[in-house]
């Protein structure tokens, strides 16, 4: 059997499925109408006047490409504004923007650490913190999730510089990391942190810059990553730090290095949607989901309903979309095997009737 009958077989098989999406709460996809619950989109950013205004006045002030790496002829001072505001933001010296979150975690974590170093991941880490972990040529340990008495042991045994890599809100899982703990052990052992905020941008923290934030321990965390294609509503990624590491990833960052810089609008797109997360439309926002939140006595705007079986998963999925709600099944080796499930999302931009809709058909 071929590489993609066996996927099919497995119930593994991924398909593109083209849509469109007026709103940000709702998409259209097979001609139909669905509310979307399946985006990142936590604020409803992604259609807000104020970033397509800000992409729009920079798409004539810059055009529509940055013509070379940043390097080169690319860095375009909207992308200065943008890392300036994203350092205010984190509270570091300085900050790098990078195309996505994936390309920060390829550029950033090679350029760290290497052969005769060691990188110590939770077990649920997104797939670029992994790829970059692996990329790097350093030694990898891994911790099961959320397990500070192996991270421990592991921090006993680390050769060379060790880094810790982990979410603040784990992607398809919606809990947090004891980030409090993890600090404390990283200084205890002189080791060093990267904390990818993906999940927590936008929505936790007075500010809402995240779980770091949230606990005060900004200045504990050594990398500050996050990306700016989901509650910020635009494309890219960001690593928070002091200016001296900043200006070496600059220099071995390859993915920012060989790689022509993204368009100068996807930043002011971005920097507009940060700039909204720290305003107080933002924090309106945020008490909106937070109420979206409470509304079905979940943890995290991420509520996973684990299923296993990946038949079982889409069909239920198949279900909620013939009922009108988009919500994905999320299978293997996006996680592990047997746990396949609902990745169900909210967003401020839901509306209360589809909330309590949805909440009946999964009858939680
Ligand atoms: C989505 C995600 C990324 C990648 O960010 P992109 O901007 O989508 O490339 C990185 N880390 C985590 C935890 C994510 O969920």
């Amino acid at each position: 059997m071929d590489e993609l009958s066996e996927l099919a077989s497995q119930g593994l098989l991924r398909q593109l499925r083209p849509c469109s999406a007026p709103t940000a709460g709702e998409i259209f996809m097979d001609g139909k109408r669905l509310l979307n619950f399946s985006s990142n989109d936590y604020l409803g950013l992604s259609r807000h006047p104020t970033l397509i205004e800000a992409a729009e006045e920079a798409l004539h002030q810059y055009g529509t490409g940055a013509s070379a790496s940043r390097l080169v002829t690319g860095s375009r001072n909207i992308f200065h504004d943008l890392e300036d505001f994203i350092a205010e933001s984190k509270k570091t010296e300085a900050a790098l923007s990078f195309a996505n979150g994936y390309s920060t975690a390829m550029g950033t974590i090679p350029a760290l650490v290497g052969k005769g170093d060691t990188v110590i991941l939770d077990k649920l880490s997104h797939a670029c913190l992994i790829d970059a972990s692996r990329l790097s040529g350093a030694t990898l340990r891994v911790f099961p999730h959320n397990d500070l008495n192996k991270l421990e042991r592991l921090l006993q045994t680390a050769k060379g510089r060790a880094l810790i890599v982990t979410e603040s809100v784990f992607s398809m899982d919606g809990d947090r990391a004891p980030l409090k703990e993890i600090c404390q052990l990283k200084n205890q052992y002189g080791a060093e942190l990267l904390l990818d905020e993906a999940h927590a941008l936008g929505v936790l923290g007075q500010e809402g810059q995240g779980l770091a934030e949230e606990l005060g321990l900004q200045a504990q965390v050594d990398f500050q990553m996050g990306t700016l294609g989901k509650a910020v509503g635009s494309a890219g990624g960001y690593l928070a730090t002091s200016r001296k590491q900043i200006n070496l990833l600059i220099n071995k960052a390859r993915s920012f290095i060989y790689s022509t810089a993204p368009p100068p609008s996807q930043a002011a797109a971005s920097l507009a949607g940060l700039e909204l997360i720290r305003s107080e439309e933002g924090r309106l926002l945020r008490d909106t989901l937070a109420k979206h939140i409470a509304y079905f006595g979940a943890s995290s705007a991420i509520i996973p309903i684990i299923i296993g079986e990946n038949d079982a998963t889409l069909a239920a999925s198949e279900r909620l979309k013939k009922a009108g709600y988009l919500v994905y099944a999320i299978r293997y080796p996006t996680v592990a095997r047997g746990t396949a499930r609902l990745r169900v999302t909210l967003s401020a931009a839901h509306q209360e009737e589809d909330l309590e809709g949805l909440k009946k058909l999964l009858s939680l």
